[in-house]
């Protein structure tokens, strides 16, 4: 148990978060934000509106819920495409009404706007990357991305194609998805409901059921399942069998028996049955599994359901076992892995040879590393360092929460410091930096951090370099060295992802 020294008072007076400026608002957006005041107008409007206009004008009256412009204005869009992924956050079941309600316009008079030109309609939220890009004045730059449609052609051809991503939550689904597979349901030869990004968090199989009426398993590429158990898998197995494109499987908090009680011994035949049943990924290019007891001593059969060499695997809050860890360098898909990540995952008590031997494999493609809270101690980091400074193409880094002397972090740090590429690194605070009742000493990590962080410049410019406590068990905040400022600050919300 880690205390800060900042919480025996427990002061609670935190700095504002300065990150929340907002920037003012441009030109187009004021002249949209007066149209849309007056809503006849505003109507009236569009058939003179400059095509540049529509996205910005549509958002606000999205954001805004003026419903009847939105019908109007899917009406008569100017572009092929159209993305609504920003604005996810803000759907109400009147705005997407009014959404659908224009598409119904569309298909039932094909013709009525020579305008028009939409084909696709994006209904899934975007990227984090694409945040701030919408104001400020780039929304120009924009454009583009409403004139093609960037996402691959997945067989099935239809007048008008709707992207989705859909949630079953505790195994049902919120009003607004529902209504929107009713509406697809009902209108199935002119609408392709195109469902990319499935997630399902618990189960009830006659939903299940439902859905796959309506959506064509085909479309997915990622695919959640998340609080299932083995039962639950089987049951969705014949509909994994029909994914054929998947791309992206995440496997969350999958428990032998639904009363996940974890001192249960697993039953080692059932596994093993569900395993071999698993189908096979023709596509698959990212497999993150967390919080899965069943892939212990079982990882070698898992992998063997792949066909195309993983770009990503990510083994998180999982236990391996050394039979897992002695076969990872030789299973044949992962050659040309990007991004190993095996945070949380406790390696203490197992002999990281075959990682080495691993890293050494995928050197020339391996772009970001994950070993933070792996419980790892100097004979395990002893095993992988030789490696690691062969994989020059690593871009991002992170070691943190691992239980390192300051000179063996020194060690470390000679070693990364041969990686150019790396323009993200998350280094663990020295055991040092803690007294031996455990309370952070963040004096000692502001002290030792210049030493440090000369270690690497010696050899290469750093770009995001952070060394870090590890987390008040009281408060959750760690004490993270700012470079800029040369000060230790203590971060109430880490994110170490
Ligand atoms: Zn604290
Ligand atoms: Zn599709």
């Amino acid at each position: 148990m880690v205390i800060c020294p900042h919480c025996p008072d427990q002061d609670d007076s935190f700095e504002e978060d300065t990150m929340n400026i907002n920037s003012p608002p441009t030109l187009m957006k004021l002249a949209s934000q007066r149209l849309l005041r007056e809503e006849a107008l505003a109507i009236s409007a569009l058939k003179d509106l400059p095509n540049m206009l529509f996205p910005v004008m549509f958002e606000e009256a999205f954001i805004d819920g003026h419903t009847k412009i939105l019908t109007t204005m899917i009406t008569v869009w100017p572009f092929p495409y159209l993305s609504v992924g920003m604005m996810i956050n803000n759907l109400t079941l009147d705005t997407l009404k009014a959404v659908l309600e224009g598409l119904d316009i569309l298909i039932s008079k094909p013709v009525l706007s020579s305008r028009c030109k939409l084909k696709a309609i994006n209904w899934m939220d975007t990227a984090h990357s694409l945040h701030g890009i919408w104001t400020g004045s780039h929304e120009v730059e924009r454009l583009p991305e409403f004139m093609e449609q960037k996402q691959p052609y997945c067989g099935v051809k239809r007048e008008l194609k709707v992207t989705t991503r859909l949630k079953l939550m505790e195994g049902s689904l919120d009003e607004c998805a529902t209504y929107l597979l009713q509406w697809a349901y009902e209108r199935e030869n002119s609408i392709h409901l195109c469902c990319r990004k499935l997630k399902i968090q618990g189960l009830t199989n006659v939903t299940v059921t439902e859905i796959f009426k309506i959506l064509h398993a085909d479309c997915i590429q990622d695919l959640e399942l998340c609080c299932l158990c083995l039962e639950d898998l089987d049951f969705l197995n014949p509909y994994l069998k029909q994914m054929n494109n998947l791309l992206t499987l995440s496997l969350v908090e999958i428990k032998d028996t639904v009363s996940m009680d974890y001192a249960r011994n697993l039953d080692e035949e059932k596994v093993i049955t569900l395993i071999s049943q698993l189908p096979t990924f023709h596509y698959l290019q990212e497999l993150c599994v967390s919080d899965v007891p069943i892939i212990k001593s079982h990882l070698k059969e898992c992998l063997r359901c792949l066909k195309k060499p993983l770009k990503m695997l990510c083994i998180t809050n999982c236990a391996l076992s050394q039979s897992d860890l002695d076969y990872l360098p030789y299973c044949l898909n992962i050659f040309e892995l990007k991004c190993l990540d095996l945070s949380d995952t406790p390696l203490s008590h197992l002999l990281l040879e075959p990682l080495g031997f691993l890293l050494e494999r995928v050197r020339h493609s391996l772009e970001c590393l994950k070993l933070n809270s792996c419980e790892m101690g100097e004979s395990q980091f002893n095993a992988l360092l030789p490696a690691l400074s062969q994989c020059f193409q690593l871009t991002e880094l992170n070691f943190y929460d691992n239980k390192l002397s300051l000179l063996f972090l020194k060690k470390v740090l000679y070693h990364t410091a041969e990686l150019s590429q790396l323009t993200r690194e998350l280094y663990p605070a020295p055991l040092e930096c803690y007294d031996n009742r455990d309370v952070i000493l963040s004096h000692i990590l502001e002290n030792i951090c210049p030493e440090l962080l000369d270690i690497l410049r010696a050899k290469r410019q750093t770009v995001n370099v952070s060394f870090a406590t590890t987390e008040c068990s009281n408060c959750g905040g760690a004490y993270v060295y700012d470079v800029e400022t040369q000060r230790c600050f203590l971060d109430q919300t880490p994110l170490w992802d």
